[in-house]
């Protein structure tokens, strides 16, 4: 085994491979960039070295100098973790060259399965199943267009080097195809740097199942069941769980008999996901992805093996840990992606600082992998994956209500999250059914609609109100501690002293993105051990409210609730059985805020950097049309002119990074 390994990745895959390594006495190696200088997986591994600038492509993809530090601090081999670098053939290859370890499948494996088009070729000649669909090297516009007709629409686009969803293109008949086309092809260009596009039949109500395999250089090849991971946005998973709901004993061996075909059709080594869409009774290949995989832990937890263990061991040349025999399924297991992004205003990735983070507690059954920690920074230069819940129960069932709790516990406040969506998820009935499809959240729009129980607002309005006096009182008490006369009546932060009648108006702003702002004026009326009076929307409420242990405890209409409520500048978050209910300080004496001069500007939405600039000075636009494209966190985003006009002035470049609501188009409206 090992003595020391490098882990060229960051966030929770960088500290889960750190976790087993440890368990292992084996000494780890992070490597960070400037945005990570205080991040979690630094602080957990034996050493720390820093290899470059935020941007991924100066840091964590730069492999020379990944290499060279695996070098200089003695670590034998390389985990890429996922992402990054881990598909990279040539990167397998250089550590090759250097003499390192790349625990993974060797280079050729990687290069096979890389390209969508000739992985499915091979796959076709190894009598896999294929999506029907057109995987041929001829790129010309008038072949596909023949190609897309004659699979029938709807049919998909892909990029042949895709993956995480980029150049990936519905199409629905054929007077689109053109504009589609040419569509994918420019974000594949930007993306991967490769145009080559397949044609897909576009399956209406699919589910996404996928065959973890794994061999070792002995030739030896097993697979490690399956995980249903159609819950999915964007093309993109948020929901696994393993085993798949109604798979049978005999699917299960003819897409585990398929897997493991594909991996022995490349020589594949290490671990591996073959990844298929079904429909009905069918199963189609879609791609192999030749790394550890995201929702890796849900196969460790039905199965109780350490994916990771296994990784290290075939990669020092051991066999593998288990025979086919030997591996049974147990239980349920099901993740829920935790990422920091908006699922109300389009999953909008989302940045600033966890001024405050609780997760659920680790146990047996409640597994949090995480690369955060409350101040942690989520910044737009990566993934905006920061966590993931693992559950398991004896059945899906049991898992499904040890989900439902453990979501409930999470506290979030500094960036948006998609724990609404996960909730509301796991709180509907077709997902307690089993009816799971890539179309579930499309199918189901209610579960990004913000659903507040009866009364939590009330409740979240009265738990800031209460904060924002007890917060003036202890002031006011402290002051007074510091005057000369503490004796006097004013130091007495009873409010029935400082004013004659007695109350506070606390002013909040309730910033609500779809219904727009109001301003609610919460009278506290603050009474004797604990016991206050509070009027708001009409309604006189009795409540009593202390403080322990960093949160309020509030009783309210005999109901008793632990209610954290989080300061940060003029913002307070109450939250309420883990969902955020954020409100704005409001001085009602303050004038009113000076609107924003650009009225026809184009403002950065997010942080990120600029990929391609549409627009040009004087230059006429309409209402819609796509001036800026910009990418953060692994997302492209077109930004379109709000009204007709004329560009006045384009204050960016393409590469440049740019701050959020910078503005980078100035536009005289029309
Ligand atoms: P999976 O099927 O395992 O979700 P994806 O193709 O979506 O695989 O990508 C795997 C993961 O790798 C992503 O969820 C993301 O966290 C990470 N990743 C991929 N590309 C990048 C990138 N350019 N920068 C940072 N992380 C990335
Ligand atoms: P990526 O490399 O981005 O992971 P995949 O080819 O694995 O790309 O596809 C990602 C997702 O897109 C799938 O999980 C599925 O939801 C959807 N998808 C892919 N191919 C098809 C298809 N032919 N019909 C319908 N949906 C598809
Ligand atoms: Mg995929």
């Amino acid at each position: 085994m090992f003595r020391k390994i490098l882990i060229a990745n960051r966030g929770e895959i960088a500290c889960r491979v750190i976790a087993t390594a440890h368990r292992l006495g084996i000494a780890t190696v992070a490597v960070y960039s400037d945005a990570d200088r205080d991040s979690r997986h630094v602080a957990l591994a034996g050493e720390a070295w820093y290899v470059g600038p935020s941007p991924a492509r100066e840091s964590y993809l730069d492999a020379a100098r990944i290499i060279e530090v695996a070098r200089a601090s003695g670590a034998e081999a390389i985990h890429p973790g996922y992402g990054f670098l881990s598909e990279n053939a040539d990167f397998a290859q250089a550590c090759a060259d250097a003499g390192i370890v790349f625990i993974g499948p060797p280079p050729g494996a990687i290069r096979a399965m890389g390209s969508k088009a000739e992985s499915k070729a091979l796959m076709e000649r190894s009598g896999v199943p294929l999506v029907p669909g057109y995987h041929g090297a001829d790129q010309d516009d008038v072949i596909l267009g023949a190609e897309a007709a004659k699979i029938g629409y709807p049919v998909l686009i892909k990029a042949s080097a895709g993956g995480g969803g980029k150049g990936m293109r519905i199409v629905a008949s054929a007077g689109d195809f053109l504009t589609q086309l040419h569509g994918a092809r420019r974000e594949a260009r930007a993306s991967f740097g490769d145009e080559r596009m397949l044609v897909e039949k576009y399956l209406t109500d699919p589910r996404h199942i996928e065959i973890q395999v794994f061999a070792d250089t002995h030739g030896n090849c097993v697979h490690l069941f399956e995980r249903d991971c159609s819950i999915q946005r964007r093309h993109q998973k948020v929901l696994e769980e393993a085993p798949a709901p109604g798979m049978t004993a005999e699917r299960r061996r003819a897409m585990g008999d398929a897997a493991i075909a594909a991996a022995r059709a490349v020589g594949y080594v290490g671990a591996g996901t073959v990844e298929f869409i079904a429909e009905g009774d069918h199963f189609f290949f879609m791609e192999m992805n030749t790394r550890l995989q995201v929702e890796h832990p849900v196969t460790e937890q039905i199965t109780g093996q350490d994916l990771v263990e296994w990784q290290l061991r075939v990669a020092a040349g051991g066999t593998l840990p288990c025979t086919q025999e030997q591996l049974f399924i147990a239980g349920h297991a099901i993740e829920a992606r935790i990422y920091a992004e908006d699922p109300e205003r389009d999953f909008m990735p989302s940045t600033g600082t966890l001024a405050h983070l609780v997760q659920p507690r680790d146990s047996e059954q409640v597994r949090v992998d995480t690369g955060v920690r409350q101040g942690t920074t989520i910044t737009p230069f990566y993934d905006p994956m920061i966590a993931k819940l693992i559950v398991w129960g004896d059945d899906r069932d049991e898992a499904l209500a040890r989900l439902r709790s453990a979501l409930d516990e999470y506290e979030v406040v500094g960036v948006r999250t998609n724990l609404g969506l996960l909730r509301a998820i796991a709180a509907e009935p077709d997902f307690a059914a089993a009816k799971l499809t890539t179309g579930f959240i499309a199918a189901h729009p209610g579960v990004l609609e913000r659903h507040d129980e009866a009364g939590s607002e009330i409740t979240a309005l009265a738990a800031a109100a209460i904060e924002l006096v007890l917060e003036a009182q202890s002031q006011a008490r402290a002051q007074a501690a510091r005057g000369n006369d503490p004796h006097s009546p004013w130091a007495e932060s009873d409010a029935w002293r400082l004013n004659i009648v007695g109350y506070y108006d606390v002013h909040l702003s309730t910033g609500h993105l779809n219904t727009g702002e109001a301003t609610e004026i919460v009278r506290v009326l603050p009474g004797t051990s604990g016991a206050w009076k509070l009027v708001l929307r009409g309604r006189t409420l009795a409540v009593t409210a202390e403080r322990l242990d960093g949160a309020l405890l509030l009783t309210l209409d005999g109901t008793r609730r632990r209610i954290p409520v989080i300061r940060t500048g003029e913002s307070l978050t109450a939250i309420i059985a883990g969902r955020n209910h954020t409100f704005t300080r409001i001085d009602p004496f303050a004038p009113p805020q000076q609107a924003s001069s650009g009225a026809g500007g184009l403002f950065a939405p997010i942080p990120g950097r600029v990929v391609k600039v549409l627009a040009e000075p004087g230059q006429k636009v309409l209402r819609g049309e796509i001036l800026i494209v910009l990418e953060a966190m692994k997302m492209e985003m077109t930004l379109t002119a709000q009204q007709d006009g004329t560009v006045d002035q384009v204050r960016c470049a393409e590469g440049d990074l740019v701050a959020e609501g910078a503005e980078l188009v100035m536009l005289v409206p029309a």
